[in-house]
């Protein structure tokens, strides 16, 4: 039985704190910062076991060492990225399943951001990790990754059940959404979904989390129907 609590981190980072009912340990998503995530650690008074990495941006691992140091947290991430994300103990492998204590976890490789950007799927849950690959009503740059990359790693994700809870890097979703409108101006769901948006963000609420199903429809990077298709809007929201 795990609750998930949204830490606010950087300038529009969102850290995410699996927390486990039961006996209150937790597992941190993407630290971008130690500071916040300890905050939050002290004041609920939780046993912070797992560091999980989606990628090795430095907003997404800035708080792996300090974390680490201070509750003995295991830091976890794709076994490409051993190099390069911050105090890695345990490698993880497409496909795999992550196991630890009541946390259990699929391991998705979604490469095109960068080439070791995996997601983590706690499927009993359906949560989804998605790091900077799937944004709510955007996706994440190609840095390392083709087109055909992002692509691929997209379908994968829209696969899954749709009432899966997708939980991504950054509170990008208000600016992504200007993007969506301009360029699929008569989709309803979507201005739905934009009305929405505002009111939360009037309310100082994340727009996170988002559901598959809202994205599948609303999402204009999730409903190209081809990778042409797709990298033509790719370049067209880098110059937006
Ligand atoms: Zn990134
Ligand atoms: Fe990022």
């Amino acid at each position: 039985n795990m609750r998930v609590e949204v830490i606010p981190c950087l300038q529009d980072n969102y850290s995410y704190l699996i927390i486990d009912k039961s006996n209150n340990s937790a597992c941190v998503v993407d630290p971008s910062e130690a500071k916040p995530i300890m905050n939050f650690v002290e004041k609920e008074n939780i046993n912070l076991k797992y560091i999980l990495n989606t990628h090795h941006h430095f907003d997404h691992v800035g708080g792996n060492k300090n974390l680490k140091k201070k509750y003995n947290s295991v830091v976890i991430g794709f076994k490409d990225d051993a190099n390069r994300i911050p105090e890695i103990d345990i490698l993880l492998e497409d496909n795999q399943i992550w196991k630890a204590d009541n946390f259990e976890a699929k391991i998705m490789h979604i490469p095109g951001h960068t080439t070791g950007h995996i997601c983590y799927h706690f499927f009993k849950e359906k949560l989804i990790f998605t790091g900077d690959t799937l944004f709510s009503l955007g996706c994440g740059k190609l840095f390392e990754g083709t087109y055909q990359d992002m692509f691929s790693s997209l379908k994968k994700i829209k696969k899954l059940s749709q009432d899966t809870k997708i939980y991504c890097g950054h509170e990008y979703t208000l600016q992504n959404s200007k993007f969506c409108i301009e360029y699929d101006p008569e989709n309803t769901k979507l201005k739905n979904k934009i009305t929405e948006i505002k009111k939360k963000l009037q309310n100082n609420l994340p727009t996170i989390p988002s559901t598959l199903k809202d994205e599948i429809e609303c999402n204009i990077f999730l409903r190209a129907k081809d990778v042409e298709s797709f990298s033509k809007l790719r370049d067209l929201k880098d110059i937006f």
